[in-house]
């Protein structure tokens, strides 16, 4: 496999052909942004961090029968994964308030979610990720209703698999996104699976261990990130 010219940079990853159309190489770069791009660092070691955290969970969620995108770690920044036709949408699963749920709707952060809430957002950094629904989905022809439903089994199936592999490592799941795409007709997981796309809190401290930090200016970002991914099994120096 060779790497070959980058199609496209988004905020924390640079996508790069191959000399095989159906596979991709991503690059996890140190840059951190939030609130649409408007702040952005440099945060060392967090490309590698992220790579690696990815792999980790992708593996583990294909081994629970979820089919994703990802195919293999290449160095400590890169990974190869299949060439996907991205839904231009966001899906999101909650289990405890916080973020943006907490501002829309005026609910304390920390209310349990019974059951999960599941909510879509077009990705579009000049509206700011607008919520939509699944209508709009279908209308707008940003993705077929079938494989939409298929992304939505998908997200929450996600949820049982890692809010188990989280607690035994003494955290919460608080919420989390995920992107979906086509490859051959099959509806894959694609993007990342990082403390970058999540919430995760201390079972008992309920201290932040996610982007939430670098929200708030709480700094210890990537020292979070490492701890979570101990607490989980993940050797960052393999
Ligand atoms: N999220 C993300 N990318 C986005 C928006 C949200 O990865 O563009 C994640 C975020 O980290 C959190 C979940 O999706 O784990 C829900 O985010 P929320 O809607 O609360 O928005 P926020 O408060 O992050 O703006």
């Amino acid at each position: 496999m060779e790497k070959r010219q980058e199609l496209y940079a988004g905020k924390a990853k640079s996508v790069f052909r191959t000399d095989d159309p159906d596979k991709m190489v991503l690059v996890f770069r140190d840059d951190t942004s939030a609130f649409d791009g408007k702040r952005i660092e440099q945060l060392d070691r967090k490309g590698m961090v992220n790579n690696k955290f990815n792999a980790f969970i992708m593996t583990k969620l294909q081994e629970a029968g979820i089919p994703t995108h990802f195919e293999a770690l290449l160095s400590d920044n890169e990974a190869l994964v299949k060439n996907l036709d991205m839904m231009p949408v966001e899906c999101v699963v909650r289990n405890v308030a916080a973020g943006s749920l907490c501002r829309r709707l005026g609910v304390e952060e920390g209310v349990t979610l019974t059951p999960p809430t599941f909510e879509l957002f077009l990705k579009n950094d000049a509206l700011g990720d607008p919520m939509i629904n699944e209508s709009h989905v279908e209308s707008f022809g940003w993705a077929k209703a079938e494989d939409l439903a298929k992304a939505k089994a998908l997200t929450y199936k996600v949820n049982d698999v890692l809010k188990a592999i989280f607690a035994e490592g003494g955290m919460i799941l608080v919420d989390y996104k995920l992107e979906f795409g086509l490859y051959k007709g099959e509806v894959l997981l694609g993007d990342e699976f990082s403390p970058d796309g999540c919430r995760l809190w201390d079972a008992k401290t309920k201290e932040k261990l996610d982007k939430d930090r670098f929200r708030q200016g709480l700094g210890g970002v990537i020292e979070a990130y490492e701890d979570v991914g101990r607490r989980i099994g993940i050797d960052f120096d393999a």
